[in-house]
């Protein structure tokens, strides 16, 4: 199974992700994570695409791109994929369809994860991660940690990611407006798009993106 996940920011594509992709034995792919382990590393790449993640601008087509190209080639991905943050713009969906023809391979269906906006800046908002172990909460829903602001797994301080700042999240959305939402078209034309309403309970909603993804 070979799935693309479009979604605004909030809409929950890693949690969903991350169950879909064990229950299928397949990977998930998320650009964002590369690009912040990236940073975290201080790599070139990290430097390059730092500023623009920080404000919530889109890290440039030909760089995002040449690292998706890096990671497909690795052998994980044979058995399947999730990408979770990729495409994003209809140059890296253009792109994307080249490396796949390239490597004789089809995707199997773009997920369109649709949530209300004032549900999304809520769960923005509330988002936490721990920078120890890298487990996610939220503290706006009921991923919310046991205890306030601490890792229920290890016990460390949560952070919130620095691009989950109100501001910052308005420019995400906007971004997401104008440069990814055009790709709901995109894959509606090309007869993969499936659309799936990411609200309830988390296993409800894997169910029901199973259920639409199946042949
Ligand atoms: P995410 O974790 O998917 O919300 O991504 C966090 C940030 O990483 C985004 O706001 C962008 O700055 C950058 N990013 C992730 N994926 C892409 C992509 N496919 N194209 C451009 N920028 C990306």
């Amino acid at each position: 199974m070979r799935l693309i996940f479009l979604g605004a920011p909030g809409a929950g594509k890693g949690t969903y992700a991350a169950v879909l992709s064990e229950q299928l034995g397949i990977t998930t792919i998320s650009t964002g994570d590369i690009l912040r382990e990236n940073v975290k590393r201080d790599t070139s790449l990290g430097r390059e695409a730092k500023a623009f993640m920080e404000r919530g601008a889109l890290v440039p087509d030909e760089l995002v791109t040449r690292m998706l190209a890096e990671r497909l080639g690795e052998p994980d991905v044979k058995a399947g994929f999730i990408l979770d943050g990729f495409p994003r713009t209809l140059a890296q969906a253009e792109a994307l369809g080249k490396l796949l023809q390239d490597k004789k391979i089809a995707l199997t269906a773009a997920v369109n994860i649709e949530v209300p906006r004032e549900v999304l800046i809520r769960r923005l908002t509330g988002r936490r991660s721990c920078p120890a172990c890298g487990a996610n909460y939220n503290v706006n829903t009921n991923l919310r940690p046991k205890r306030d602001e601490m890792c229920d797994r290890c016990g460390a301080q949560l952070i919130t990611r620095s691009d989950d700042r109100l501001e910052t999240i308005r420019t995400r959305l906007e971004v997401y407006a104008e440069s990814t939402a055009p790709l709901i078209d995109y894959y509606r034309n090309a007869g993969l798009l499936r659309t799936v309403a990411a609200e309830g309970e988390i296993s409800a909603i894997v169910d029901r993106i199973r259920a639409a993804v199946a042949p």
